[in-house]
C-alpha cells in the first residue's frame, strides 16, 4: 500500500508524509485519562481527534494497533510532581477509595467515549497493573547511570541528556521562570528538569497506593506510566504518540528522555497534539465554574454527536472556543443533514465510479494532516453530487466509518419516528371515521332507516371494525 498520509509533527514541528517502521503497520500510543473526575469535554476533544486519526489509518489500509494507559496513580496536580495526588484528591473529595473512584470514573470515561462513538483502543492498561515494567525500567535508568537516588525517591537526571527540548519550544531559562513562580521547590533534585521516576518518601501521609521496590514501599511517577506501558504493549519503535497540546511539556518530554535514554535509540517518529478546547473566559478546567461534561449537554437536550460534529468543523491544530449558541448552530446543521440522508431513496444500484471518485477526494481531505473539516464538506459535496440517492448512501455510510457522526442511524431513526407519527396520524383518523359514522347510525336507527344503519355497519366491517350494540352505548373493536 502507498504511504499518502502527512501529518504534522510536533518532534519536527513540520507537515511530514506519514511512513510507519514496518510497512502497512502502525503503532499508535494514547495518552489515558486521569481517573479522578469525569472527562470534560475539552479532553474529549483530544481524544475524538485521536479516534477520527486511528480511524482514517484503518480506512487507508493500515493495520493498526492503538495502546491506551489508564492514569490511577501517581499524576500529581502539577505536572511537575508538585502538590497533591490527583487520585487521592478524587477519593478525599467522594469519601471513597482510591480503587473505587479510579474504577467508577474509567467506566463514565468509557461511557462518555461510547456517547461520542469513540472507539476503545486495542489495549487499555491501568497504571496500577503494570508496576513491575516501571519498576524494571527505573531500574535499567539507574544502571546506565541516567537516574539518581535522592531523598528518598528516584529521579531522572536531565543533565545527562544531550538535548532535552527535543519536543518543546522551551528553553532553560523560560522554564526557570516558571519554576521561580511556583511555591513549591523540590530540594532533592540536581537540576530543576529534573523530574521524579518513583516516590518513596510521600509527602502524603495517607498515601494509599504503595508498592515495594528495590528503593523501598512508594509508588511511580506519571511519565514513567506512559513509555513502559507503550513498550510492553508495543515494543521498542513507536510510530504515533498522541496527546493533548499540554502534554508536550513537561510529560512528553520526559517520555521520550526516559525512553530514549532506557532504549539506546530513537523511541517514536511522530507526535500527534490536538489543541485546547477553550471557553469563553478561557482554558477548560474542572476546577473552574461549570464543569463541561458530555452528561451535562445531555441533560441540556444536546446530542453527543451534535457535539463530534462541531469538533470535527474545526482543525485539531487550531484551538476551538465552545459556546452553547455555537452548538446550538451546529444542533441544526447536524439534524439537517441527518434529514437529507433520510430523504435517500433505495435507487437502483451504486454507482461505483462515482463512489470511488468521492471517496478519493474524501481520502485527499484527511490525508491533508486530518483536515476534519475538509472531510465534512466532501460529505456534504456527495449528497449534492450528480448521482443517484443508493451512490449517496453508500458514501455517506463509508466516510462515516471515520467521522463516527452514526448518520445512518439517526436516519433510520428519524425515518421509523415519521412513520409512527405517520401511523398515530391515521389512528387519530380513523378514530374519527369510526366516531361519525356510529353516530350516523345511531340517526339512522333514530328515524327507523335500519338499511341504512346496516350498510353502516358493513361499511365498518369493511375497514376492520366490528360494532355492537350494548345498554351502555355502541362498542366497537378491531377484527
Ligand atoms: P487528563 O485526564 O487531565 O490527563 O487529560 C486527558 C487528555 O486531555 C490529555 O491528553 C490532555 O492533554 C487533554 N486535555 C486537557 N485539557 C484539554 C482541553 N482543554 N482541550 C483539549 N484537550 C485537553
Ligand atoms: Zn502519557
Amino acid at each position: 500500500m502507498e504511504d499518502n498520509l502527512s501529518l504534522y509533527n510536533t518532534l519536527t514541528k513540520k507537515v511530514e508524509k506519514f511512513v510507519p517502521n514496518e510497512p502497512g503497520k502502525v503503532k499508535m500510543y494514547t495518552c489515558g485519562p486521569t481517573v479522578y473526575h469525569y472527562a470534560h469535554i475539552g479532553n474529549l476533544r483530544t481524544y475524538m481527534m485521536e479516534d477520527v486519526l486511528e480511524k482514517f489509518l484503518r480506512f487507508s489500509g493500515y493495520d493498526v494497533k492503538r495502546v491506551m494507559n489508564i492514569t490511577d496513580v501517581g499524576h500529581l496536580s502539577s505536572d511537575a510532581d508538585t502538590g497533591e495526588d490527583k487520585m487521592l484528591k478524587g477519593a478525599k473529595r467522594e469519601h471513597k477509595t482510591v480503587m473505587e473512584i479510579a474504577k467508577y470514573y474509567t467506566d463514565a470515561f468509557m461511557s462518555d467515549c461510547a456517547k461520542l462513538n469513540i472507539k476503545t483502543p486495542d489495549v487499555v492498561e491501568p497504571a496500577t497493573n503494570c508496576i513491575a515494567e516501571f519498576i524494571h525500567m527505573i531500574e535499567v535508568l539507574l544502571e546506565k547511570d541516567y537516574a539518581y537516588m535522592a531523598g528518598g525517591n528516584i529521579y531522572f537526571d536531565t543533565a545527562k541528556l544531550k538535548e532535552y527540548y527535543v519536543l518543546s519550544n522551551q528553553n532553560a531559562e523560560e522554564l526557570a521562570v516558571g519554576v521561580r513562580d511556583s511555591v513549591e521547590e523540590d530540594t532533592n533534585k540536581r537540576n530543576k528538569t529534573d523530574f521524579v521516576l518513583w516516590f518513596t518518601k510521600s509527602k502524603f501521609e495517607d498515601q494509599e497506593l504503595k508498592w515495594d521496590s528495590p528503593w523501598g514501599v512508594g509508588y511511580p511517577g506519571w511519565h514513567i506510566e506512559c513509555s513502559a506501558i507503550s513498550m510492553k504493549h508495543l515494543g521498542d519503535a513507536l510510530d504515533i504518540h498522541c496527546g493533548g497540546i499540554d502534554n508536550v511539556f513537561p510529560h512528553h518530554t520526559n517520555e521520550i528522555a526516559q525512553s530514549e535514554s532506557y532504549l539506546g535509540h530513537k523511541w517514536c517518529n511522530y507526535w500527534f497534539h490536538v489543541l485546547h478546547l477553550n471557553d469563553s473566559t478561557g482554558k477548560m478546567s474542572k476546577s473552574k465554574g461549570e464543569f463541561l461534561t458530555v452528561s451535562l449537554l445531555e441533560s441540556k437536550g444536546y446530542n453527543p454527536l451534535a457535539y463530534r460534529m462541531f469538533c470535527l468543523q474545526s482543525h485539531y491544530r487550531k484551538p476551538l472556543v465552545f459556546s452553547y449558541e455555537a452548538l446550538d448552530n451546529v444542533t441544526v446543521a447536524y439534524n439537517k443533514l441527518v434529514a437529507r440522508v433520510a430523504a435517500l431513496k433505495s435507487d437502483g444500484p451504486v454507482d461505483e465510479a462515482k463512489l470511488a471518485e468521492l471517496k478519493a477526494a474524501f481520502m485527499e481531505a484527511l490525508n491533508n494532516d486530518i483536515n476534519t473539516s475538509s472531510a465534512l464538506t466532501v460529505l456534504y459535496d456527495a449528497l449534492k453530487a450528480d448521482t443517484n440517492d443508493a451512490t449517496k448512501r453508500a458514501a455517506v455510510a463509508m466516510f462515516d466509518e471515520v467521522l463516527s457522526l452514526g448518520l445512518l442511524d439517526a436516519a433510520d431513526r428519524m425515518k421509523e419516528e415519521k412513520q409512527t407519527d405517520a401511523g398515530a396520524e391515521m389512528d387519530g383518523a380513523l378514530l374519527d371515521f369510526i366516531n361519525q359514522k356510529i353516530s350516523e347510525r345511531m340517526d339512522a336507527k333514530k328515524a327507523k332507516d335500519f338499511a341504512k344503519a346496516d350498510a353502516i355497519r358493513d361499511e365498518l366491517l369493511a375497514k376492520g371494525i366490528a360494532i355492537k350494540d350494548t345498554r351502555e352505548g355502541t362498542v366497537w373493536e378491531k377484527v
